[in-house]
């Protein structure tokens, strides 16, 4: 075969990128693109369609490819051809909006925020995860090590390759502290192609692993007593192309508008959590001294807070306001993209739109402070807090909603026999 090929793809409520393929171009210049089915929205992490659901046997969709959404894979083998990959809204046969569709629920909260405050928001995605060998071995190194950094070079000019080549910017790839452990950072870019260039990053990743013969994991954890994977979000609002997050007089250098959209995040987050850090063990790893988010606040550079004022360096600039973000550090990659970036836009919009505000910037280690909210220490937890959270409820599709808490429901069933590290283990296997 030497016609090109094209993938064209959803991410679903789990975070799996599913999808059908085509001859390129023709598929992609239809405008009709490939055929889908309602009830794959309702698969669960680990395979199986998960039961009950609202969808059964009946219906039909397309996945539409969004010609800006798209990378380029190399072949997997010599002399083969690339594969171009495309990422697509689901919609109904007449090419209408599907009510459940995750990329349509980012795009009503990307839509809303503008509309509402002409705000447009940035966002950049750091994403952790740990590489072995295929065999099992470890790739060995010191935390934070240049040694652990060469035992990854092979891989790790690859995957940048591909990166740079298809315009994702990254900016820098480490070796972090957990064993095996590296993160991959990208540049900012607008919120829907910060969450599109995440989903196929993901991909990206665990395919350039296994074409060196290794294994990637964005697994939340390794182990209950291995260092956690975390997805962070970083988070700033722009107006007309000039940056509105930063003030130079204000609390925690936050501006008024900033100030009330982080206060949305802050005031929904119990309920927040359950839709970005989704599986049986993420919440494993949202606990204190894990430097993952150990509770609910907002705190200058601070690793243990669910949101971290970043630093302002100043070492070329006084003018911080351009690089002035605040991080999300509770998502992972058992969530999708999507809805991380739609339900944290929408909360934006809920505290802009109540004109909320943060009682306290924490200042010192989260343990000394009174002011620091409790995170759910389980997703049953940050379900019944999602399930009691109307406002939350009110930003989604009922039926998207309803099956993604059914889809973690049947999670709890399939899993509850298990050991904390076969449970581990199990997530490990499929992300
Ligand atoms: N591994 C930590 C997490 O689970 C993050 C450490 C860091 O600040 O990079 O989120
Ligand atoms: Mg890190």
């Amino acid at each position: 075969m030497n016609q090109p090929w094209a993938f064209i793809a959803t991410c679903d409520l789990v975070g799996h990128v599913r999808g059908r393929s085509g001859p390129f171009p023709k598929i992609i210049e239809s405008g009709e693109g490939v055929g889908w089915v309602p009830a794959d929205l309702a698969m669960s992490a680990f395979g199986g369609i998960a039961s009950p659901n609202a969808f059964g046997a009946l219906g039909d969709l397309r996945l539409i490819p969004d010609k800006e959404a798209t990378a380029i894979f190399p072949s997997t083998f010599e002399d083969g051809v690339s594969t171009r990959f495309y990422l697509a809204h689901q919609r109904n046969i007449d090419g209408t909006p599907w009510g459940p569709c995750p990329r349509t629920f980012m795009d009503s909260a990307i839509e809303k925020l503008e509309k509402a405050f002409g705000i447009e928001v940035m966002a950049s995605f750091e994403h952790e995860f740990a590489l072995e060998r295929a065999d099992g071995d470890e790739i060995g190194g010191l935390p934070f090590g240049f040694d652990a950094y060469r035992n990854a070079d092979e891989f790790s000019q690859e995957l940048l390759r591909i990166l740079i080549d298809n315009g994702f910017d990254p900016e820098t790839f480490l070796p972090e502290y957990g064993t095996g452990q590296f993160e991959v950072t990208i540049a900012p870019a607008p919120a829907r192609i910060a969450a599109d260039r995440a989903i196929m990053l993901r991909e990206i990743v665990r395919d350039t692993a296994k074409r060196f013969n290794l294994r990637a994991t964005f697994a939340p954890l390794l182990g209950p007593e291995r260092v956690g994977n975390g997805v962070h979000v970083h988070l700033s609002l722009w107006r007309d192309g000039s940056p509105i997050t930063y003030s130079q007089t204000r609390a925690g250098n936050l501006s008024v508008e900033a100030e009330s959209a982080f206060a949305g995040i802050l005031e929904h987050a119990r309920a927040i959590v359950a839709l970005t850090s989704s599986s049986q063990i993420s919440f494993m790893r949202l606990q204190p001294h894990r430097w993952s988010a150990g509770g609910i606040c907002i705190a200058k550079q601070n690793r243990e807070a669910l949101l971290r004022i970043c630093p302002q360096v100043t070492i070329k600039s006084a003018d911080v306001s351009k690089s002035f973000n605040i991080e999300y550090r509770a998502a992972d990659a058992t969530a999708n993209p999507w809805i991380v970036i739609g339900t944290l836009l929408h909360a934006m919009h809920e505290g802009l739109s109540s004109k909320l505000s943060i009682a306290h910037i924490i200042d010192e280690e989260i343990e000394d402070s009174q002011e620091v909210k409790a995170m759910p220490v389980t997703l049953d937890e940050a379900l019944v807090a999602l399930s009691t959270d109307t406002t939350v409820q009110s930003w989604f599709d009922p039926v998207l909603l309803d099956t993604f808490i059914g889809i973690r429901a049947s999670e709890v069933k399939e899993l509850q026999s298990l050991t904390p590290q076969e449970r581990c283990n199990r997530y490990v296997s499929v992300y």
